[in-house]
């Protein structure tokens, strides 16, 4: 088969002999139109689009994809040719222009353009015409030779490495030559003789490398770089893109033949972008830069300073009134902000693109509200202007970047957005100590990876820096609930705690220093930058989700173990709480002594006495929570971790010992450290996550279970003697069995029933489970005879489905993203085919035993918008999230619902 061929299934294979091949477009008239993206490709339908819209679009011809599918087969039909040269006499008529010929020579520009969006994965050739003749007559014509001469040597290289296949890299061998020899740094310090001395030289190369001279015919240069934008469908990275991304195969891609015009054709020629309103703000006004007698990327590469738009009415008021008009008429087009790029030409506008603009989120929710008010879009359709990640904009800081320079030390994981700039400490120690000294105004803490017994340092830290761990690490999981920035996992960086030090690019940061972070984008950046604000009671966000709420059908909750979040997460939108983490609570600095003797013990008795202790601290804490819930739900989880999380690390006592060893040997310190340490070894587990931790702890150590759930029970019954109407939830972590099940429910609910004895008075309460183990998900149906809720722990039940650690995949998400095996990571977005499978087959054998079992999810999934999705399309109840993502889960649930109830019709694309 000749290179290029392939087979096609005969089912598919469409064309007639009524094709039609080339569609024009120009003076206010296209063959196609905006729908025909089938047809004509993504840009190809724009171009057609904005031409009947009236746009003053360069002129050009569309070339659909049947002859993409029909050269793959080997078989491009001769009529494509004939139409393609009808369609180029028209556009030289048009253009009262020769293609590469004459004083004014007509130059086009080739583009692919597929159906789906497939950015930079194919060809385009610009300046398509020149050749030796032609550029003399644009030297001329320009009045600048150098602009020429470098159009037609990247002419003479595109064509070349995009048509003849010579490599580009002995093109640029010889363009570094020349400038080396020239001694100049930048590319346009270049002058004519230097460029066509290029020009020459790449004339040889490509009849050197082919065999062949450079095309002198226009005609020629065009079907060839055709044919190449055809191949340039089934080069690698276009196949690797459709495949990650379930394009098909044979959509193939349309062609773009299009005028070229030139912004610096003089004085009265000039580029710009701009938008129809600010996309940072959202406010109603023209915005945009321009430069007289300048390519585009005069503009954007900042080598010159634009003008505002603002100028451009003194200069050429009717261009600039005529450029406002129709990117007005756009914007009522396609109702919603236009983004748009245009040249002028000789006194006249062209509008190069026109698109939907990016926008922040602040802008995303001001221009959604305007634009209902203004009568362009519905409010259900204003739902779907904001993506609900955009909505943290209002919840957290954000770095001011404008006008500053940046630099990038490292990119971890965006493990907790927003932005925190501060002065570096390596220990939560010293973070308390400088916090408390008032010596360092904000504070980021830096860490290979946190533990629990970091919380204190975290708490009085802007923000977290970690070397290690993934986007469920424990500093991810932490920080998202305080709503704190948080960059994991930034693996470029090394964090030496011993010296103190943080090592990245060459570079050494010592205590003390500035760093800025940027927890939405997980980028580490030298310096100390400015911040804005949080803006969480902007009107405008109030009343944006007042439009939002009455849609959602999933109910929201938060994670939030103290009653402080818990205020936090009612003001952001929480109608209860998901998940209370109980071991958050013992790590505050009175209580882990108890809760060290009590896992020191070896007797029950001696546990049975440290528990005593806690005991009244836990009834405080549950009795905050029901006071600041007042009657919505609080789902309170019994204590999950491996226990050797609340003693010191195995490494740091054996370094301590050694210490007292050698200083102090009669120490008695030192007899307790090495007790200690004995406990810290009997309890060492190889894994364990898979070890003594959720239920079996409650299993191997009842007296826990009975602390903590009288805790509860009479946390409850106080505050509803004192007139509250607390609702509670007890659930059990990491069920695997009923058998399990059984056990610690009927522990939890004698120990209800002594406590209602004791006080003489009742509450309602239930007792359900966490689902997060492959095996409690396929014994659901069982599960539930005993669970009255439950609740899925997608955090542990990624981890035991894929087999992968939660601490550990930024080892390897890299590779797996780049590779395409991961679309993303799934601990942060719930991997819908197995995962998602096991969640939703729990819920469906859950209902099948109960069918008023409440089924929510209170993994990190709760919060992220594809997720959440998921979870409404499978009927569960609620999410559950840290309270820094309830509006992004709310907007989501909306979204969800009311593309059920309309159809494909509602997309943010
Ligand atoms: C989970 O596993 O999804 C969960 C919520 O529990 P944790 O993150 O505390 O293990
Ligand atoms: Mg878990």
């Amino acid at each position: 088969m000749a290179q290029g061929v392939m087979e096609q299934p005969l089912a598919e294979k469409a064309s007639t002999t009524a094709t039609k091949y080339v569609y024009f477009f120009g003076d206010g008239h296209a063959d196609g139109n905006g729908k025909m993206k089938d047809v004509l490709g993504g840009k190809g339908a724009g171009l057609a689009e904005m031409t009947n819209a009236g746009l003053p679009v360069p002129p050009g011809f569309t070339i659909q994809t049947e002859a993409c599918r029909e050269y793959m087969r080997g078989a491009l039909n001769p009529k494509i040719d004939e139409e393609m040269l009808v369609a180029l006499d028209k556009l030289e008529k048009l253009q009262g222009q020769k293609l590469g010929a004459g004083d004014n020579p007509l130059l086009v520009s080739v583009r692919s353009g597929a159906k789906f969006s497939m950015p930079g994965m194919m060809d385009t050739i610009l300046n398509l015409g020149l050749n030796d003749k032609a550029v003399e007559a644009l030297a001329k014509r320009s009045n600048n030779p150098r602009f020429a001469y470098d159009s037609y040597r990247r002419l003479i290289q595109m064509f070349g490495d995009v048509v003849l296949d010579v490599p580009k890299k002995k093109f640029e061998h010889i363009f570094d030559a020349v400038k080396a020899k020239e001694k100049v740094k930048f590319d346009y310090e270049l002058q004519p003789a230097a460029l066509k001395t290029i020009i020459d030289e790449y004339k040889k190369l490509v009849k050197k490398e082919t065999g062949k001279d450079f095309p002198q015919k226009p005609l020629e240069q065009l079907s060839a770089a055709r044919d190449a934008v055809f191949r340039s469908w089934q080069n690698e990275r276009a196949k690797t893109y459709r495949r990650i991304n379930h394009i098909d195969d044979w959509l193939g891609t349309a062609v773009n033949v299009q005028a070229m015009v030139f912004g610096n054709l003089g004085e009265n020629s000039g580029t710009g972008v701009g938008f129809t309103r600010n996309p940072a703000t959202g406010e109603h006004v023209f915005f945009g830069e321009y430069l007289m007698n300048a390519q585009g990327e005069d503009v954007v590469s900042g080598v010159r300073t634009p003008m505002p738009i603002s100028e451009l009415e003194k200069a050429m008021p009717q261009v600039y009134d005529h450029l406002k008009a129709i990117t007005w008429k756009m914007e009522k087009h396609y109702r919603d902000m236009q983004d748009f790029e245009f040249t002028i030409q000789d006194g006249k506008l062209y509008m190069l693109q026109t698109r939907n603009g990016k926008r922040t989120g602040l802008a995303a929710v001001r221009l959604a509200i305007d634009m209902v008010k203004e009568d362009l879009i519905t409010e259900e359709e204003a739902i779907f202007r904001v993506e609900p990640n955009q909505l943290y904009d209002f919840l957290v800081p954000r770095l001011v970047e404008k006008g500053e320079k940046i630099e990038v030390l490292a990119t971890g994981l965006p493990a907790s957005p927003g932005a925190a700039v501060g002065q570096i400490v390596f220990t939560a120690e010293d973070a308390v100590k400088h916090h408390q000294r008032g010596d360092y105004k904000s504070i980021i803490l830096v860490r290979g990876e946190t533990t629990p017994e970091d919380i204190a340092g975290m708490e009085v830290a802007s923000g977290i820096l970690t070397s290690r761990g993934g986007m469920t690490s424990h500093a991810a999981v932490v920080t998202r609930g305080m709503g704190k920035c948080c960059v994991a996992g930034a693996g470029d960086c090394t964090v030496d705690e011993v010296k103190k030090e943080l090592r990245v690019k060459g570079k050494t940061f010592k205590q003390g220093d500035w760093i800025s972070l940027d927890g939405t984008t997980g980028r580490v950046i030298e310096g100390k930058l400015k911040t804005l604000p949080a803006q969480p009671d902007d009107p405008l966000l109030v009343k944006f989700m007042s439009w939002v709420d009455p849609h959602r059908k999933l109910r929201v909750r938060a994670n939030a173990d103290v009653p402080r979040d818990a205020r936090q997460a009612r003001a952001f939108g929480a109608e209860g709480i998901g998940l209370c983490r109980t071991e958050h609570m013992f790590f505050a600095e009175d209580r882990i002594e108890h809760m060290r003797a009590m896992i020191l013990a070896h007797e029950e008795s001696a546990r049975r006495e440290a528990l005593k202790k806690l005991l009244p601290m836990q009834r405080a804490d549950f009795e905050g929570l029901f006071k600041a819930m007042e009657s919505l739900p609080v789902t309170i989880r019994l204590l999950d971790p491996p226990l050797h999380e609340f003693l010191p690390q195995r490494e740091e006592l054996l370094v301590e010992i050694q210490h007292l060893e050698d200083t102090k040997p009669r120490s008695p310190r030192l007899k307790e450290l090495k007790t200690l340490l004995a406990r810290v070894q009997e309890l060492h587990e190889v894994n364990p996550m898979l070890g003594l931790r959720g239920c079996r702890l409650g299993i191997a150590f009842p007296e826990i279970t009975e602390m903590q759930a009288r805790a509860i029970i009479e946390a409850a019954v106080k505050v509803k003697k004192a007139g509250g109407d607390p609702h509670l939830e007890i659930m059990i972590p990491l069920i695997g069995s009923i058998e399990e099940m059984k056990n610690q429910a009927s522990l939890v609910r004698s120990i209800a029933e002594k406590v209602f004895e004791e006080k003489g008075t009742k509450v309602d309460y239930m007792v359900g489970t966490m689902i997060e183990l492959p095996r409690a998900a396929l014994t659901a149906d069982q599960i539930a005879e005993e669970a009255e809720f439950f609740s899925f722990g997608t955090n542990d039940l990624t981890q035991t489905t894929y087999g992968i650690s939660r601490d550990d995949i930024n080892h390897f998400l890299p590779a797996y993203l780049k590779a395409g095996i991961f679309k993303h990571d799934p601990f942060a977005t719930l991997d819908q085919a197995g995962v998602g499978s096991l969640v939703k087959g729990a819920t469906q054998k859950g209902r099948g035993t109960r069918p008023t079992l409440k089924v929510g999810i209170c993994g990190e999934h709760g919060g992220d918008p594809e997720s959440v999705k998921f979870c409404h399309k499978i009927g569960l109840n609620y999410v559950s999230c840290s309270p820094f993502r309830l509006l992004t889960a709310r907007l989501a649930a909306a979204q969800a619902a009311l593309e059920e109830t309309a159809g494909a019709g509602h997309s943010m694309k």
